[in-house]
């Protein structure tokens, strides 16, 4: 069980300048997030496009704004819990409890929903069979590539994951590529240097094929894959990996009792607190008259927040207004030394 002031569900811009927000007010928070990166859509969806609406900063990636965020918030040595969805809020006495897929539990005064458009999902395979190997010998994403080491690996997929893993897996492992077109999407040097992977044998390459079936009771033992033409072929394998994009689903969010309208949480604007009592929206998710779904509006709802939380982390303390300029307590929090 894990105990601090604010949960932050959503490590994207807006969660990550909260934390920040947070911070500088004394509040301490941990954020979990279903992607096995910080950033949220500005690093799953435009990482390399460039962002012109940020105040004061003319032109920047969705990469570069989730490395300031991160740079900012460094101070608060913050504790990001990855690839974990949070599926159940609960109210227990005065403070809330949270619980993640993977088991993790949380207790909190107060809780701060940046989860966006919900959560990032990978695609999946629609073979039913799939579902009772997944992360043992089926994987969407990888987080340790030393198992696939001698063994072989099937990869699906037609983007840059799959090209890149099927390139970089060769050098250690037996791989398949297949995908159900002829063309690959991934970048050309990619392409291109799987053709010569191929001519090498170094990788089997399977076009217009799709996963039809898989043999093995505990483990896996081949796959089939169905051509366009309806022909099938077994294919002896280890490990299947899947690399079909993802999609964004609203998840266990529409189960915390939240009054949803259309997809997002309805909030007050004077501290973004939805009905319940402790719970905050900020971000994409929620809704209130003349949202817009603007990095820029985030951050503005994640200060006031922020602000909100602390009469239910400190209900004996009224929390003073400071500036960062000028506050000695704020600039110590931010770890800056002045000799003034
Ligand atoms: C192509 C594109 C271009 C854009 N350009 C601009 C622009 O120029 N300027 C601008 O201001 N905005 C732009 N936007 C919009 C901007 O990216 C969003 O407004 C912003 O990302 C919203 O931030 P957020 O933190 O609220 O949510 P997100 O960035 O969506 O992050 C939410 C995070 O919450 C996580 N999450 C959700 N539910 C759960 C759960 N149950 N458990 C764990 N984690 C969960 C998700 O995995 C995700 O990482 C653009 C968007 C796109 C797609």
């Amino acid at each position: 069980m894990i105990k601090t002031d604010v949960l932050i569900i959503g490590a994207g811009p807006t969660g990550l300048f909260c934390v920040h927000q947070l911070g500088i007010i004394g509040l301490k928070c941990e954020v979990v997030d279903n992607l096995d990166k910080i950033g949220g859509q500005c690093i799953e969806l435009y990482p390399d496009k460039p962002i012109y609406d940020i105040p004061a900063i003319p032109e920047s990636t969705g990469e570069e704004l989730t490395n300031n965020l991160i740079k900012q918030i460094k101070p608060f040595k913050t504790n990001f819990h990855l690839n974990e969805r949070v599926e159940e809020v609960k109210k227990e006495k005065n403070n809330w409890s949270v619980k993640t897929n993977k088991g993790k539990e949380f207790n909190v005064a107060s809780i701060i929903i940046a989860g966006g458009v919900g959560s990032f999902e990978p695609r999946k395979f629609s073979v039913k069979e799939c579902q009772k190997f997944e992360e043992k010998e089926i994987f969407y994403s990888i987080k340790d590539k030393n198992i696939f080491r001698n063994k072989t690996v099937s990869i699906f997929g037609g983007g840059d994951s799959a090209l890149d893993w099927a390139i970089e897996l060769s050098e250690n492992s037996k791989v398949h590529l297949i995908h159900r077109r002829d063309e690959f999407r991934g970048a050309q040097s990619s392409v291109e240097k799987l053709n010569e992977l191929s001519k090498k044998n170094k990788i089997q390459i399977f076009t217009k094929y799709q996963l039809s079936s898989i043999d093995g009771d505990k483990n896996i033992q081949s796959i089939n894959i169905k051509h366009d033409d309806g022909a099938i072929k077994k294919v002896q394998t280890n490990y299947v990996l899947g690399f079909f994009g993802l999609i964004m689903q609203l998840g266990p969010i529409a189960n915390w009792g939240l009054n949803l309208d259309k997809k997002h949480i309805p909030v007050n604007t004077e501290n973004f607190e939805t009905k319940q009592k402790g719970i905050f929206a900020i971000g994409d998710i929620c809704t209130y008259p003349g949202k817009l779904k603007l990095i820029l509006s985030g951050f503005h709802e994640g200060a006031l927040a922020a602000r909100g939380c602390f009469k239910y982390v400190r209900p004996d303390e009224k929390l003073r207004f400071e500036f960062t300029t000028t506050s000695k307590n704020v600039q110590s929090r931010l770890g800056i030394k002045k000799n003034d």
